[in-house]
């Protein structure tokens, strides 16, 4: 199918706005020629087919391409792969195609391009995280290939309404989860803004406009105080002699809308609604920081500032690079504005982020900050290749740290170090290196000696106290917030416990080559009991740590020591009264529902008891129960004299069940309520543990039979709150 001469006249239109776009990029021929082959390639190629608005395809690259240079500052070569981006997965032309056409740089963004839209298409969200892990490593080399496919979304948002609504709800939940983190880490702040908004837009139609209706309504008035409130700053900067622009912005609807919902508030009281933004040109002679402090002054010579609402971010650059400063003063009217000062080239970071680094370099200028740079990039890598990790954790951990807010901790040497809020101590250690983190027992914070899990503030100075001796443990981990030290923590634990328990396999190999005996499950069952085991791991590790010991090993294998006796009481009938129990008559499950135990008086195994018979049962009561004597008064041909307790033994077995559960009050009770209440079972042991509103346990029981063990662990799992309910031993 051939475009029709209405197609061919809006995509040339398009296309002739994208190379109007293209003049503050193209350096050469070379540069408008190669846009040009991609366009006619990309036009070639998704011919025929339309977006769901009607229009033809290559319509969407082209704006994908716009967005690239427009608003986010790259160059050729992104422009390029975004004319291409969707070729090879929506056609028939190949990655090697591209690389034949084009160049292999190019080819492998197109590639880069392809692999990212695949993420999203499985439903599994541990598969999608995975794959999602996956693209990023690959893609890191190139951020570009991460800002085009930020254009993508981009234009895919600000097209959202032809779509169906669950479409809508499936893009919008991806765009809040991780494209607006994603720009936000990136630096693109408006981008990040309006894919908020616009994801707001579809979701909560109405909020949304209801909070852009007040907007709207209440600007009138907003524009006359900015007017105040600018008026006497505009005078003093231009009598100082400050070369500026000044704007003033208003917040956007989502984070209205957010700080409406995080403080349960209406529109009305949303205070902070507006900033003030001063962006100056630098004087040569002053430094871009002095002056930025400078014009603080002047501002605040003006206005009360809030002391409490000052922020630096020049002396510390946010993650993402941003600098600016930012303070909060009392304006006209009592109404508290933000002012923000930056100077053009920090304004530039501001806006395009970590593209402004790639645009520099792509023109060969000045790279903003190589070190920063590669710092950020490093981190996020380092965050991305923990093994071991599952897929969702990571994921999770990931989307949380490219919002995390940070803090600036220094080393002895005055070194500074970007750690996550809520870092400890540990997590300093292992920044700086693994052995630094396994070894420390402590710390000296500002010179004041603390614990390793002493949480950091910005500003602390730290020192690591070491011991050859301190190792990791368990413990540490419900310490320490940064995926490094976690990973670090639990690779030393994995191998510290395979370690120990391969040594103590082996010195039970030995002991038992000693004995003479091969180990057999028999051995098992007898061994871990008497040892306190739940199982095999738990036992060599036992051994290997010395917390057991095999001297009586012999013992406990000549003992029954597994198993033992236990008493069972039963009531019988006996003819005459005084026979001993006939073992054939004792009470089977049958024979069993002959008797009753009264409720008036409930006799327990060994009290002297009398039966009443009724439909067809025996009542068993105490025999000196008030009610069997008013029964027996009126009905005594009803009374059974020669109903006799007597007991045996049987054998049962030790074993151990673990239960995992959400705690609640009461589970314990309920717990000890159904093994032995209900199923009439002997508790060996109860160990539970609770913490973080999670309850584990360990209950070492005495069962019968393999039928009255698999009774009881369905009886616990029918507990309300219990999870979890397993056979260890
Ligand atoms: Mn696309």
């Amino acid at each position: 199918m051939e475009y029709t001469p209405k197609d061919e006249k809006l995509i040339a239109e398009r296309f002739g706005e994208l190379l109007e776009s293209c003049k503050k990029i193209c350096r050469s021929d070379d540069d408008w020629e190669i846009i040009k082959k991609a366009f006619n390639v990309a036009k070639e190629a998704h011919k025929g087919v339309r977006r769901k608005s009607g229009e033809p395809y290559i319509t969407h690259p082209i704006a994908v391409a716009r967005i690239c240079v427009d608003e986010i500052g790259l160059g050729v070569k992104s422009v390029v792969a975004s004319l291409l981006h969707d070729v090879v997965e929506d056609t028939e032309l190949t990655v090697e195609d591209i690389g034949r056409m084009f160049t292999p740089k190019i080819a492998s963004m197109v590639d880069g391009l392809t692999k990212i839209s695949g993420v999203f298409d499985d439903v599994e969200s541990s598969e999608q995280a995975e794959s999602f892990r996956k693209m990023l490593l690959t893609l890191l080399d190139d951020v570009r290939v991460i800002l085009i496919k930020i254009a993508d979304r981009l234009h895919n948002m600000r097209t959202l309404g032809s779509m169906p609504h669950e479409k809508q709800i499936k893009i919008t939940s991806e765009t809040l989860f991780l494209f607006a983190p994603l720009a936000y880490r990136l630096g693109l702040y408006v981008i990040k803004s309006e894919l908020e908004d616009l994801s707001l837009k579809y979701r909560f139609p109405e909020q949304y406009a209801e909070i852009e209706q007040k907007l709207e309504a209440t600007k009138l008035q907003r524009d006359s105080l900015i007017q105040k409130f600018d008026g006497p700053i505009v005078a003093k900067l231009r009598e100082n002699g400050v070369d500026f622009d000044l704007s003033g912005r208003v917040k956007s609807v989502y984070s209205v809308w957010r700080k409406m919902q995080a403080k349960q508030i209406p529109f009305e009281e949303v205070y902070d609604l507006f900033a003030v933004r001063i962006i100056f040109r630098p004087s040569p002679l002053i430094s871009e920081r002095t002056q930025c402090w400078y014009i603080y002054e002047l501002v605040t010579d003006l206005y009360t500032s809030r002391p409490d609402r000052l922020r630096d971010w020049i002396t510390y650059p946010k993650p993402n690079g941003y600098e600016a400063l930012h303070c909060t003063v009392m304006g006209p009217g009592g109404v508290w504005v933000e002012v923000q000062i930056r100077s053009e080239r920090m304004n530039e970071v501001a806006e395009h982020g970590v593209a402004a680094h790639w645009k520099h370099k792509e023109e060969g200028g000045d790279a903003l900050s190589d070190e920063k740079f590669d710092a950020w990039l490093g981190r996020i890598r380092e965050a991305l290749s923990n093994p071991g990790e599952n897929a969702v954790d990571f994921l999770d951990n990931f989307q949380r740290s490219l919002y995390a807010s940070e803090i600036v901790v220094f080393t002895p040497k005055g070194e500074n170090r970007m750690l996550p809020k809520g870092s400890t101590v540990l997590d300093f250690a292992y920044d700086i290196h693994s052995k630094l983190g396994a070894t420390a027992i402590g710390a000296k914070i500002n010179h004041k000696i603390e614990s390793i899990f002493t949480p950091l503030k910005s500003g602390d100075q730290v020192e690591i106290i070491t011991s050859n001796k301190s190792a990791p443990d368990v413990g540490w981990l419900d310490h320490v917030v940064t995926s490094k030290a976690k990973q670090h923590i639990k690779n030393y634990l994995r191998r510290a416990r395979q370690v120990g328990v391969a040594r103590g396999l082996q010195m039970f190999e030995q002991k038992m080559a000693q004995l003479g005996i091969a180990p057999s499950a028999r051995v098992f069952r007898k061994v871990l009991p008497a040892y306190n085991s739940a199982n095999k791991d738990e036992f060599y590790k036992n051994l290997a740590s010395g917390a057991i010991n095999l001297d009586n090993l012999q013992d406990v294998l000549r003992q029954n020591s597994a198993s033992k006796y236990l008493k069972f009481w039963t009531l019988f009938q006996g003819g005459g009264g005084d026979k001993s129990a006939d073992p054939e008559r004792q009470w089977d499950a049958d024979e069993g529902r002959r008797f009753e135990i009264a409720e008036c008086c409930i006799p327990i195994p060994g009290d002297d008891v009398t039966g009443y018979r009724e439909k067809g049962k025996i009542v068993v009561h105490k025999t000196n129960c008030n009610e069997l004597v008013r029964l027996a008064s009126q009905h005594g041909e009803n009374i059974v004299g020669d109903i006799k307790w007597s007991s045996h033994k049987a054998m049962s077995y030790l074993s151990v069940v673990n239960v995992q559960g959400i705690d609640r009050i009461g589970i314990l009770m309920d717990l000890v309520g159904v093994i032995t209440g209900e199923l009439g079972i002997n508790i060996r042991e109860l160990r539970i543990q609770s913490h973080d509103g999670i309850f584990e346990g360990e209950i070492s029981l005495y069962v019968t039979s393999i039928e009255n063990l698999n009774a009881v662990i369905a009886n616990i799992r029918k507990i309300k709150g219990v999870d979890k309910a397993l056979r260890s031993a």
